[in-house]
């Protein structure tokens, strides 16, 4: 990064530091994570204070030096208030964060995760309740996607069969997926999806951007937001 560069970023992460500064994340499209820290910010009254809000989009000022990268002049972009206003939409934001920032580092060029997190920001709180699953369950695979953790969805581990008739078991600690005959426990268990569900989270891996759109009952999301959910848990643990 230049010496002084003026970026738009989602404001992701805050922490404080010492008497009156914090440690900012900011998301950025052009450098990924970024971390800088402002000074002065939790003094009353401070300009930049008020425009660091989590879950908000700014321009700002970074300015790189030997000791680190710091925040100068900052000004909010859009608040999101939507999301700020909707409990439901705003964990949602936040699990995507936590696992962003857990399997990605600093620098990292991202620019299609960076785009989708500016639109489920916007799109969260206008969703009904199953879109936002899908919509949420879109990130995470786009993100398991760029850190190269995706399991293999293409076909039967076992069988090699793309288009199973019935339930399929998933293994997010392998990686993969077997139909139910083909799998020797035939458990029950909450890895499991139905044929239906399991297209849905296929078309979802490979059209992330078109998963609010899909025609899904509450239903059918739940236990693939779930197993989405398990992938990602593994994902991190893995990165
Ligand atoms: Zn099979």
């Amino acid at each position: 990064m230049p010496l002084s560069t003026k970026v738009r970023a989602l404001v992701i992460s805050r922490k404080k530091i010492g008497e009156a500064d914090r440690l900012v994340t900011f998301f950025t499209k052009e450098h990924g994570l970024v971390r800088a820290i402002a000074k002065g910010v939790r003094k009353i009254p401070s300009s930049r204070g008020g425009h660091l809000e989590l879950f908000t989009s700014v321009h700002v000022l970074l300015h790189e030096s030997k000791a680190g990268s710091y925040v100068g002049a900052v000004e909010t972009e859009e608040y999101f208030q939507a999301l700020h206003a909707d409990s439901d939409a705003l964990d949602r934001a936040k699990r995507a964060v936590y696992a962003l920032l857990k399997l990605f580092d600093v620098n990292q060029q991202l620019p299609e995760v960076f785009d989708a997190f500016t639109y489920a920001w916007q799109q969260f709180p206008t969703l009904s309740p199953e879109k936002r699953r899908l919509l949420e369950s879109s990130l995470h695979l786009r993100m398991m996607q760029f850190a190269g953790l995706m399991p293999e969805l293409h076909a039967c581990a076992e069988c090699g069969s793309q288009r199973p008739a019935d339930t399929v078991i998933l293994s997010p600690k392998d990686g993969w997926w077997k139909c139910l005959l083909c799998h020797p426990l035939l458990p029950v268990s909450s890895h499991s999806l139905s044929a239906r569900q399991f297209a849905i989270l296929k078309y979802i891996a490979a059209k992330p951007s078109d998963a609010s759109r899909i025609a899904a009952q509450e239903q059918e999301a739940i236990p693939v937001e779930r197993a989405v959910h398990l992938l990602m848990a593994h994902a991190v643990v893995q990165s």
